[in-house]
């Protein structure tokens, strides 16, 4: 798929929604509340973890819930909270809470679940709707290594949790890294297939950070795994997603594939994305923008915010360069954007 163009004529709005200069119009903000994490997957952190932000550097609930009315005042109608891992953030359900109150259309979390069994009742009642829960493998040593000490049982019973509190639809997010869960493609597949109403499972390309050009598994050799033992019918992408989706015809499960190298999709990009500090990321490959956080703390109002906010939209990108050929490495760390 190639990038977006410029579309002519089209000059930055005062008023209106948030669009860009290649005529996106956004609707979704992914949320990060923390950079830490109480885990330490291969793909997105070192093993000694990393430095992360001192506290009073972080938003407040307060700062994030400002930045997001604003937000949806410019027509953002979809939030999801991430990390680093949400759920290391204390008192998490008092945002949620917040956030609901906004009146969004969607307010969801992405999760590695492993806290997600003690808390999902607590964050259903505050207001948060679904989760999706990354789970890279069903065998317990694949996901151990994985996530360097993840135990995969308590996040399928934080995956049970989150469905009896009523969190669904549940997506589950695995990342494929040649080499290391190639096996595990059809056991994910298994595992979820008594919840084909509720549950769908989605791989998600390995974006190169750093080196790592050798261990990229494309969706391709995904979807063959899966072919050889099932039938898959397409089902087009999901609302405003970067996900194709694929039915197996044999279980009416519904896979997903997120192909952010081998199948482009900046050109229908509606995202933004705040970092725990107050950075908003316009495209995940780009870290230039102004921090939001120095602007309210330096006693910006909201028509302040609101024009802030447009002039960085503007100045977004027409997409990221990285491709399965050139590997670029994206600039900073997934954990610090959230995914
Ligand atoms: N800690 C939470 C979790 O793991 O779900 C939320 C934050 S995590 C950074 C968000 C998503 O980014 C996860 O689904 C994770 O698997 C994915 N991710 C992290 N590093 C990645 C990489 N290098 N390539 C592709 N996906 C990545
Ligand atoms: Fe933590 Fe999520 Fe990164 Fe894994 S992918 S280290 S769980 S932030």
């Amino acid at each position: 798929m190639s990038l977006p163009a410029r579309v002519p004529g089209l000059t930055l709005p005062a008023t209106g929604p948030l669009v860009d200069p290649f005529g996106r119009v956004h609707t979704y903000v992914r949320v990060s509340v923390t950079d830490r994490c109480n885990y330490r997957c291969t793909y997105c952190m070192p093993a000694e973890g990393l430095d992360f932000k001192p506290r009073e550097t972080l938003l407040s609930f307060e700062e994030i819930e400002r930045i997001v009315t604003v937000l949806h005042r410019l027509g953002i109608r979809r939030v999801r909270l991430t990390g680093g891992e949400p759920l290391v953030r204390r008192g998490l359900h008092h945002l949620v809470a917040r956030l609901a109150a906004l009146g969004l259309d969607d307010l969801a979390m992405t999760t590695n679940g492993e806290l997600l069994g003690r808390r999902a009742d607590e964050l259903a009642r505050a207001g948060l709707r679904r989760v999706n829960v990354s789970l890279d493998a069903i065998d317990p040593g694949v996901f151990a290594a994985m996530s360097r000490g993840g135990d995969v049982q308590r996040v399928l019973a934080g995956i049970d949790a989150a469905r009896a509190a009523g969190l669904t639809p549940i997506k589950i997010n695995a990342v494929m890294v040649a080499g290391t869960n190639d096996d595990q493609v059809l056991p994910l597949v298994r595992a979820f297939a008594d919840h084909a109403d509720d549950t769908v499972v989605r791989f998600i390309e390995y974006m190169p950070f750093g080196d790592a050009r050798r261990q990229h598994l494309p969706a391709a050799a995904v979807r063959d795994v899966l072919a050889r033992h099932y039938t898959l019918e397409p089902v087009g992408p999901g609302p405003g997603g970067p996900a194709v989706d694929w039915r197996l015809v044999e279980t009416g499960q519904r896979i997903g594939f997120i192909s952010p190298l081998t199948e482009h999709f900046c050109q229908a990009c509606n995202r933004l994305r705040l970092e725990a500090d107050g950075h908003l990321r316009t495209c995940l490959s780009r870290d230039d923008t102004p921090s939001l956080r120095d602007l309210l703390r330096g006693g910006a109002s909201d028509d302040d915010l609101d024009a802030a906010l447009r002039r960085m939209v503007w100045g977004k990108v027409a997409g990221h360069e990285a491709d399965a050929a050139v590997f670029r490495a994206f600039e900073g760390v997934m954990t610090r954007i959230g995914g």
